[in-house]
């Protein structure tokens, strides 16, 4: 292949996957606008009409929100790659530092860096415009640039030091370099994740024992019954940056923690937090989060050895604006321009996560009951605003869960 065909099949690629991505948001936006008026019949007894017009401007307004955003990044991306922008980063650090190592580690970071400043705006407009005018955010601009700063703070010291070990691995290792990576990244993704909950979210949040003991009770009588260990239930503080409410289990092994955020203890019953938390063991007992990491390994294995087939192509660097090769732009280009030659694929992700959802809802029926979990669900996209009307195809494309009218009816067969 030559740099020029390269070139244009990283051009095609990306328009074709910005045009999916708009008419894609423009199908969802005029759907959700279309059933706008009136509420779906099975939802007629739970859900108001006013409730139900806010869920339909929440998403109109978040979707063409991301219409923007996906233009914007489209352009970023371009005046990174073709652009020169990556080719004037690396001149630059190869001027400063004469370590090819270090210039890699500047070059890299400095390109997060700058792409973090440029997408701040829209982050800020997401939160304080869109989510504020729906009565969603709740944090101050104080916590948002405490946020900002620790995430800065957490990226330097554990990605600069992941980062400088790849790098040199991949000079020092010969070609089977990609073999070594992917162990090292192996090791700091599962480290991650077993000091993520003790470690890294008290950074941010606060997390407390569950107090209410009729419900810790019910739920410690659930978890028995599903077989289930960890190291504790704990109610995090999400309150503090938004009212969207949620639960999630974090951590490794016998370090799993269950987390309820305070926001959903508020709204949901304690039959229908029960039958919540019956779901995500849903998740555990088909392990459907262990299928998952190791989808996830095994896919970044593949990547590593293709990275390293391009790595000694020169059209590769020249395709994507870069005079120069090295392992660091390498690094670099391979995983800025992957989305947009894997955006097609992103269907299947979302078919299997949709069937996972299913076989989870089935649990939770068996467990405790369908329609406490149907009660839940209602009040969940009541709270959050998420719409009960998305278009076919947007749903199809990017929904990791069934769309509601779908996933209640199951649950009512079930039930
Ligand atoms: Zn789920």
């Amino acid at each position: 292949m030559s740099a020029h065909q390269f070139s244009a099949l990283f051009l095609f690629a990306l328009i074709s996957s910005v045009l999916v991505q708009l008419w894609l948001a423009l199908r969802h936006a005029n759907h959700v606008r279309r059933h706008r008026a009136r509420v779906p019949d099975a939802f007629r007894d739970s859900i108001t009409l006013e409730a139900h017009q806010r869920a339909a401007d929440y998403t109109v307004a978040k979707t063409r929100f991301g219409m923007l955003v996906t233009i914007y990044d489209a352009m970023l991306l371009l005046a990174f790659t073709l652009g020169g922008g990556i080719e004037v980063l690396q001149q630059l650090s190869s001027s400063w530092l004469s370590s090819p190592l270090l210039a890699g580690v500047a070059l890299i970071a400095g390109l997060g860096l700058l792409h973090g400043l440029l997408t701040l705006p829209f982050t800020l407009v997401s939160t304080f415009r869109i989510e504020a005018r729906f009565g969603f955010n709740t944090m101050t601009l104080r916590l948002f640039v405490t946020d900002q700063l620790k995430s800065l703070l957490l990226a330097a010291v554990l990605g600069l030091p992941l980062l400088l070990a790849v790098l040199w691995l991949m000079q020092a290792m010969g070609e089977r370099w990609w073999i070594w990576v992917w162990l090292v990244w192996l090791g700091f993704s599962l480290l991650l994740m077993w000091i993520f909950p003790t470690f890294i979210a008290p950074l941010f949040n606060k997390f407390e024992p569950l107090p209410d003991d009729a419900l810790r009770s019910r739920i410690e009588a659930l978890l028995a019954r599903c077989g289930f260990r960890s190291s504790g239930i704990f109610v995090m503080d999400g309150s503090k940056r938004s009212s969207h409410g949620n639960a999630y289990f974090t951590g490794l092994g016998s370090a799993k923690r269950i987390v309820f955020f305070d926001t959903l203890l508020k709204h949901l019953d304690a039959d229908e937090m029960e039958a919540v938390l019956a779901h995500e063991l849903g998740h555990f007992k088909h392990r459907h989060i262990l299928q998952r990491l190791v989808w996830t390994f095994a896919m970044m294995l593949g990547l590593l050895w293709l990275l390293g087939l391009l790595s000694r192509e020169s059209w590769f660097y020249e395709g994507l604006g870069v005079s120069t090769p090295s392992t660091a732009a390498a690094l670099l280009l391979f995983f800025l321009v992957l989305p947009v030659f894997t955006f097609l694929f992103g269907p299947l992700g979302s078919f299997l996560s949709r069937r996972h959802e299913y076989q989870a809802d089935a649990y939770a029926a068996q467990q405790t009951s369908a329609a406490m979990l149907v009660s839940a669900l209602v009040k969940l996209y009541r709270d959050n605003a998420a719409t009960l009307t998305p278009d076919r195809w947007h749903s199809m494309f990017y929904d990791s869960h069934p769309p509601a009218a779908l996933r209640i009816a199951a649950l009512q067969r079930l039930g």
